[in-house]
């Protein structure tokens, strides 16, 4: 069977599996979701571009931005940066306030809400338009003209972000955090509310099988050390607290949203993107899961 018989196949039988997942609702607009989406999208580095169901939809890619963000600090501040966030996996929440307490605010990785928000706070310092500039940035990673944010999403964050708000302001009494708290908040809700399709992230994540090499114009956004260190993070961390059993079932590096997205990069292979809503107990896409694990289980090659 060749790669987009897989996906079809696949795409088949897991459609049809029982969701326990649920809805994120705790950013209200999150619910405002056909519950039964479900979409997938290939992008090989031999130029095959495959997907199947709702692929070409756009939805809340949320966390999913944060590797986006990551990059785009990395490649302005180069390994300074690990001065301000860390790379070990948290085994807490994504939102969780425990370690920053006794680790001084240095987030343990950029993925959690706490790292991302040293590295909005950090973009926020280097870039002129923050807003556009980064826009610009994930516009010049591939071809898509699709990606935008929704006020919508930012502003029903923005609405019950207590959590994320205490943890930026016990940050910055830490003295991780340079700019006000409320810019950074700001900026992060609106990093958060990015609107992208399947079709668009794999084709997007591509890069990050190309050694950091764009597919449409062949430029260099991070070195071969860079892409490699990126693709390490998203192994351990990309997953909240699921991100070992992610590794052990799916063995791809990755990144989760809650808003049901899910990208998985195979280095020097391919990218692909799978959105199915509702998420797993962990807050990750239920289904979206079920599908990574049995597309590398019946492709069977893995980066382990
Ligand atoms: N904007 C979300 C939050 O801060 C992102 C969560 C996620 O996708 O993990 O809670």
């Amino acid at each position: 069977m060749n790669i987009e018989e897989i996906i079809q196949k696949l795409y088949d039988k897991i459609k049809l599996v029982d969701d326990k997942g649920h809805l994120a609702s705790y950013i209200p607009e999150l619910e405002n979701v056909n519950s039964e989406s479900f979409g997938v999208h290939i992008s090989t580095l031999n130029n095959l571009n495959f997907g199947v169901g709702n692929c070409y939809d756009k939805f809340s890619i949320q966390s999913i931005v944060k590797v986006l963000s990551l990059i785009m600090a990395y490649s302005l501040l180069g390994e300074k940066l690990w001065n301000r966030v860390k790379v070990e996996p948290s085994g807490t929440a994504f939102n969780s306030l425990i370690q920053l307490e006794v680790e001084n605010g240095i987030p343990r990785n950029p993925f959690i809400n706490a790292g991302a928000l040293v590295i909005a706070d950090i973009l926020l310092s280097h870039l002129n338009k923050p807003k556009e500039d980064f826009l610009g940035f994930v516009k010049k990673l591939s071809d898509s003209k699709e990606i935008g944010y929704s006020a919508r999403i930012a502003t029903s964050e923005k609405n019950v972000g207590y959590r994320n708000a205490a943890l930026c302001n016990l940050i910055k009494s830490f003295e991780n955090i340079e700019n006000e708290p409320s810019e950074v908040l700001d900026f992060y809700y609106n990093l958060c509310s990015l609107e992208m399709s399947c079709e668009g992230l794999s084709k997007l994540f591509l890069f990050l099988a190309n050694d950091g090499f764009t597919l449409v114009d062949n430029k260099q956004i991070l070195t071969r050390s860079q892409t490699k260190r990126i693709n390490a993070i998203m192994q351990t961390c990309g997953f909240y607290d699921e991100s070992g059993e992610f590794a052990f079932k799916v063995g791809l590096p990755g990144k989760s949203g809650v808003g049901g997205g899910i990208v998985a990069v195979h280095p020097k292979h391919y990218a692909i993107a799978v959105w199915s809503p509702k998420l797993n107990k962990k807050g990750n896409s239920y289904k979206g899961i079920r599908f990574l694990e049995d597309f590398t289980t019946e492709t069977e090659i893995s980066i382990f």
